[in-house]
């Protein structure tokens, strides 16, 4: 007999010993199914022994090997592992959350052939004016044939009902499937730049060595990050190599794979993110592991790709918390590609116009190879201009200053397009009461709830829970309740009573909340059917509209005085991002932002556009207040229904970390940001330490104390590199 040593998706932190039949050969990494308590259960096999702990009859056999999929690589194993022991999260669950949810069950797959779609003989000779204006989605899917082959992937990124226009479009002779051949050692390279000095430069010091190296490519915006991503693929392709792309947001998976399957036609390229379905995202999962996909473009999940011939990673605007995952495994995608890069030996290179200060620090202090880009690529394209506005003592009418509807009169005038930037969805953040000072609030948080004037609901943001607005103040039945503050809808309103003939679009997860709706949003902005976009943080992240030359920011202001200590270095990561929006192309941009603070520190460097003076005031702040980059925290984060249950616990592992007496910094327990959401109550207890290890080891010690607490009724969870409180 031997003794396999299984992962199952169970929150214990042990592995669990399982018999096989000594005759039948098996490696860790395979897939088994085995009996857990009453149920069937896929795990993976992590190790294989001779003996076990337990009398043989407690072990139980295999009930099958599953050897449909290769199994999974040691290096793959070792990274799980790792992620394990460093997020103090079991090793079951880590494994089995890291394959595709096809992979945890026992229904046998196979790597089917990938299907690419294009335009047949008869397609690129046909005459569009043929066909009925009125079939939108087949239009759109002949012109994107036009530029390049498709995915049935990317053909439902166009639209939701893609699938069946494609149907239609095969059926009328117009377009052609064809199977991706395996991995053809010679490929097209469309290079139709010829790389600045500056590019080069980055290019060559990042292919430079072939050992392990972390670089930071800190260059503004339009400065061609991209066009870098697309000159190192070519060269670790020619190589042999497999590249892995991590992007913050979903979002930008389609445009990017677009314009690197435009550039590199031949390669094969998949995408992984949480918006493909089961079948999808396993059928990519498989062809990266087969070494067939040679590029990997994806959100966070998928830094645990297999990849046997990884040879590079790039981690694209490196800053944005969406790298971190905020439940289950709270792990940072950008730190484990950086262990997966480590651990493999290769370089990998972090991107942003606005690096995290972690990461700036590290390039301050060597650890990171500094490579910077100083100038937009494309001759033309300059910077934009931003100006403030002091909204101290001027008239803002729905959140918008004369010079602002000023500006954005002469842009309807040349035909140009603006975006009007607000953090803030919803008709106005909440509802008030002039008589006696009710104001709309969550029953179940200590959130407010918002104004939803299209459909005359108050909602909360926090835990979805709704209701009708109220005729009268529940509190005293005065019926004049007033809206206090601006969001989305508001500045929506006020902008298409002030421009009647304007064509608005707003962009929020309210308005793109359907499938598809955004990428036809996209498509209607490029085509320049839009003339003022207003909208959150969605619009501002890596899109291109080319006519696109005023930005308005509404109320940045909350952030200066957050509690949060990123709050700050998170603005100036966003206006610089929704500012790199205007003047792309050959129009000059301008930015207006409106607010009450114009001589902040953080204003005046975004006007001169000058992150290094900004990061190097935000790092001397961090150091004399003893924050991130300078420390290393871990977060105990506990929420109950009742307040008293989690303030024992914490109190209790409180004064168990103190008794430890290591040599970490033990805070306070503290209520949340938000300390009341969803009918809990939530609280937390921070510990920090100046470097990782001593913070490890003290999480080694107190870890099974926490286990050992009593938590009836209770949720706790530890976030190690926390960057939400
Ligand atoms: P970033 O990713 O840094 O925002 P992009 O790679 O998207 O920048 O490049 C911005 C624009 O500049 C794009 O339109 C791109 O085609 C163009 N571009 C990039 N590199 C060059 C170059 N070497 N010469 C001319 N244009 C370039
Ligand atoms: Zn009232
Ligand atoms: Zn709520």
């Amino acid at each position: 007999m031997t003794i396999v040593r299984v992962a199952l998706d169970v929150p214990l932190s042990t592995l669990f010993d399982y018999s096989l039949d000594s005759s039948i050969a098996i490696v860790p990494g395979t897939r088994v199914l085995v009996s857990f308590g009453r149920k069937k259960m896929v795990g993976v096999v992590m190790e294989c022994a001779m003996d076990s702990a337990l009398s043989a009859e407690r072990i139980k056999p295999v009930l099958q090997v599953l050897s449909d999929v290769p199994p999974l690589s040691d290096e793959l194993l070792v990274l799980l592992r790792f992620c394990s022991d460093y997020y103090h999260y079991p090793l079951g669950v880590t494994v089995l959350s890291a394959l595709p949810v096809r992979l945890r069950t026992s229904r046998l797959v196979t790597l089917k052939e990938a299907m690419q779609y294009r335009l047949s003989v008869s397609g690129h000779a046909l005459d569009l004016s043929l066909l009925s204006k009125r079939k939108v989605v087949q239009h759109r899917i002949l012109a994107a044939l036009k530029l390049n082959s498709l995915s049935a992937t990317q053909v439902r990124a166009l639209s939701p009902s893609g699938a069946s226009a494609l149907k239609a479009l095969s059926h009328a002779g117009w377009v052609e499937a064809f199977s991706v051949s395996a991995v053809s050692s010679s490929f097209t390279f469309n290079n139709t730049h010829t790389l600045t000095l500056e590019q080069q430069h980055a290019v060559d010091a990042i292919t430079k060595a072939s050992c392990f190296g972390c670089s930071l490519l800190h260059g503004i915006t339009g400065s061609g990050k991209t066009e870098i991503y697309v000159h190192l693929m070519n060269r670790i392709l020619q190589q042999g190599g497999q590249v892995l792309m991590l992007v913050p947001e979903i979002n930008l998976t389609p445009q990017l794979e677009n314009y690197f399957r435009s550039r590199l036609p031949d390669v094969e390229l998949v995408s992984l993110h949480s918006g493909l379905s089961d079948g999808e995202r396993m059928q990519n999962w498989l062809r990266a592991q087969s070494g067939r996909a040679r590029i990997i473009l994806g959100t966070r999940l998928a830094v645990f790709t297999p990849l046997p011939q990884l040879s590079l990673l790039i981690v694209d605007e490196e800053h944005d918390t969406s790298f971190k995952q905020q439940d289950g495994l709270r792990y940072s995608a950008r730190d484990v590609a950086i262990f997966r890069a480590s651990q493999r030996g290769v370089p990998i290179v972090l991107g942003s116009a606005t690096p995290s200060l972690e990461s700036y620090y590290n390039a301050q202090s060597g650890r990171y190879q500094m490579l910077r880009l100083t100038q937009r690529a494309a001759a033309q394209a300059q910077l934009p201009t931003i100006t403030c506005i002091n909204t101290s003592n001027i008239i803002i009418q729905h959140g918008l200053s004369e010079p602002l509807l000023k500006a954005l009169a002469e842009r309807l005038q040349r035909g140009e397009q603006s975006l009007i930037f607000i953090n803030r969805r919803g008709y106005s953040p909440v509802l008030m009461c002039g008589a006696c000072g009710w104001l709309s609030g969550c029953s179940n948080c200590a959130g407010k709830l918002v104004l939803h004037l299209k459909d005359r609901r108050l909602r909360c943001h926090h835990c979805g829970h709704q209701e009708r607005v109220p005729h009268a103040c529940p509190s005293c039945g005065n019926a004049d309740l007033q809206p206090i503050g601006i969001g989305t809808q508001r500045v929506e309103a006020a902008l298409q009573e002030h421009f009647p003939m304007a064509r608005i679009l707003r962009v929020d997860r309210d308005s793109t909340r359907n499938k598809g709706t955004w990428q036809a949003m996209r498509q209607q902005i490029q085509e320049d059917a839009v003339d003022i976009l207003v909208g959150t943080q969605m619009l501002a992240k890596g899109h291109d509209f080319p006519n696109l030359t005023l930005v308005g920011v509404l109320n940045p202001d909350g952030a200066l005085y957050s509690s949060d200590f990123r709050a700050s270095e998170k603005l100036f990561a966003q206006l610089v991002q929704v500012a790199g929006r205007a003047g792309r192309a050959d129009k000059p941009g301008e930015v207006l932002i409106q607010t009450a603070f114009p001589d902040h520190p953080l204003f005046r460097a975004l006007r001169e556009h000058d992150f290094d003076t900004w990061a190097k005031t935000l790092l001397a702040e961090r150091q004399s207040a003893g924050f991130p980059p300078f420390m290393y925290q871990v977060l105990l984060r506990a929420e109950a229904k009742h307040e008293g249950h989690m303030y024992t616990f914490l109190q209790q592992a409180r004064d168990a970390a103190i008794e430890l007496m290591m040599p970490v910094d033990i805070y306070g327990v503290v209520p949340a940001a938000m300390p009341r959401r969803a009918n809990h109550f939530l609280a937390h207890l921070l510990v920090q330490s100046e470097a990782r290890k001593p913070l490890q080891q003290f999480l080694r010690e107190w870890r099974p104390l926490l286990d050992a607490l009593p938590a009836q009724k209770l949720r706790w969870s530890l976030d190690i590199d926390p960057m939400d409180f």
